[in-house]
């Protein structure tokens, strides 16, 4: 296996910080799905086929789905975008999903959330066939996750767990602070960090809004993953000196001097934080694109279990 490594030497510490590039990782792992796909093709078989269902016009939404779009390209999978305008009733994206779970053609699909407000986004995403639900979100694969048997792995947190494994991260029986407890990135990650295996083996912590004590918890952390969403919380007097920072946060925040009016913010303030870090991931190009190859994964092994 590969390793892409990026070494820094800050001169404000004796540490040598390595720089978790998701980019380069998921460019490796896209060669390695790909590959995958050609024996596929050369075996007869049928090439995996990802849908997406996108409600609405939220920039974030399309930004996001077009990526997910371009990767199946990368990789030579098939893909189908189903966009409805924002008005749609929840009995029509019911329908929606029925036809997804029986078209033999799909192998996998996600719902581009979040939905508007007048739809139950858990009503829809229990209709989800769960061996079709590449995103890991239904219960029965968030139940399977939690008892350490065979399922989708949500994608963010399992492209988090990829990068430590690629870049042979130590987490036996280290002290690990998830920040943030959502049912996508924060609680799936706290479960995934304490498995037994590797990596994994970590003590986790769970910490969330009505946490008082943030900073006293990660001063003790040798790990720390940030998923609250507010730009540059994390701050480096709240990071102790060799910590592991993996940095989940995405938000747009205003620059006029951007072509596209916004820069992105992760959760870690990185220029106070990095140098005490052995290792971080930047954002972007962090966990970012390592969330979408690993929904590729996802669907790759859909199309494999199909086959
Ligand atoms: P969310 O809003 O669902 O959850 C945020 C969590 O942060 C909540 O559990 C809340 O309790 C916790 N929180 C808020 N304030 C806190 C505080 N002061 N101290 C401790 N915890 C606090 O968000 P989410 O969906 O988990 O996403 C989090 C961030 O990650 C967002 O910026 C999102 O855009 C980003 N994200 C990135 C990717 C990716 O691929 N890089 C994927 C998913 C989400």
């Amino acid at each position: 296996m590969k390793k892409i490594i990026r070494i820094a030497y800050l001169p404000q510490t004796s540490f040598f910080m390595k720089l978790l590039d998701g980019v380069a990782t998921s460019k490796l792992i896209k060669q390695e799905i790909a590959a995958a796909v050609l024996e596929m093709k050369a075996a007869g078989k049928k090439v995996p086929h990802l849908a997406a269902v996108l409600v609405g016009n939220d920039g974030a939404s399309l930004t996001y789905v077009g990526s997910k779009v371009k990767s199946c390209e990368e990789v030579g999978f098939h893909s189908t975008l189903i966009h409805k305008e924002a008005d749609v009733t929840e009995a029509e994206l019911l329908d929606i999903v029925q036809k997804l779970n029986s078209d033999p053609e799909i192998d996998g699909y996600i719902l581009q959330l979040p939905f508007p407000k007048h739809i139950d986004e858990h009503k829809i995403l229990l209709a989800v066939d769960p061996k079709k639900d590449v995103d890991g979100f239904h219960p029965e694969n968030v139940g399977r996750m939690a008892l350490g048997l065979e399922c989708y792995l949500p994608a963010t947190p399992a492209g988090i767990i990829e990068l430590l494994r690629r870049y042979e991260v130590p987490t036996e029986g280290k002290n690990c602070v998830v920040i943030g407890r959502s049912h996508i990135v924060g609680l799936p990650m706290a479960i995934l960090l304490q498995r037994n295996g590797y990596p994994g083996n970590c003590t986790v912590t769970i910490t969330h809004s009505k946490t008082t004590n943030l900073k006293e918890l990660c001063l003790k952390a040798d790990i720390i993953v940030a998923a609250i969403g507010k730009p540059e919380y994390v701050t480096g007097d709240m990071v102790k000196d060799g910590a592991v920072v993996i940095d989940v946060g995405i938000t747009r925040i205003t620059d006029t001097t951007k072509k596209s009016g916004f820069r992105l913010a992760g959760d870690v303030h990185f220029e106070s934080v990095a140098p005490k870090c052995s290792f971080i991931t930047p954002v972007p190009g962090g966990v970012g694109p390592m969330t979408i190859v690993s929904l590729m994964g996802n669907t790759l092994l859909a199309a494999q279990k199909r086959s």
